[in-house]
């Protein structure tokens, strides 16, 4: 029983040390191509996947088990922010429904902490896939007239 929420925990700990490290190259890229604003809302999101990977981490060793530092894909580099909002809203769409199905898995194995932390994550992420659909929305509509209020 506790062994199977220990495993989605780390399931969704190396979901969130992907977005850490994904979100925070695209910070440095966006950063370099002076899309400052766009570049500090990608650094406050990473930061907040680096407080799930924690609360993911302290709950797993309170049950015993061993967090995992293994992220569960490579970083994609050097995408354009079209293509780069599509990699985040696919994360983010993932880890939506992942964390769903494993709260409903933490009620079923009577675990209602896990399932609130799993609850607790879901609406960060769902913040987050709001943010990058409506910025890939605003750019498909306005185009480089969008851009430029990313930069600032
Ligand atoms: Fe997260
Ligand atoms: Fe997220």
């Amino acid at each position: 029983m506790t062994k199977k929420v220990i495993a989605l925990l780390n399931d969704a700990r190396s979901r969130e040390l992907t977005a850490i490290s994904q979100y925070m190259a695209q910070h440095y890229e966006l950063s370099d191509q002076g899309m400052a604003k766009a570049a500090s809302k990608l650094k406050a999101i990473a930061i907040q996947e680096m407080k799930h990977a924690e609360l993911l981490a302290e709950r797993i060793l309170f049950l015993n088990g061993e967090p995992t530092y293994k992220p569960d894909a490579a970083v994609k580099k050097g995408e354009e922010i079209t293509v780069s909002l599509q990699t985040d809203i696919a994360l983010e769409a993932s880890a939506i429904k992942t964390y769903n199905d494993s709260a409903v898995i933490c009620e079923a194995e009577k675990d209602q902490i896990s399932k609130r932390l799993f609850e607790s994550l879901l609406a960060d992420e769902e913040e987050h896939l709001d943010y990058f659909q409506k910025t890939a929305q605003h750019i498909e509509k306005l185009g480089a007239a969008y851009l430029t209020t990313l930069m600032e």
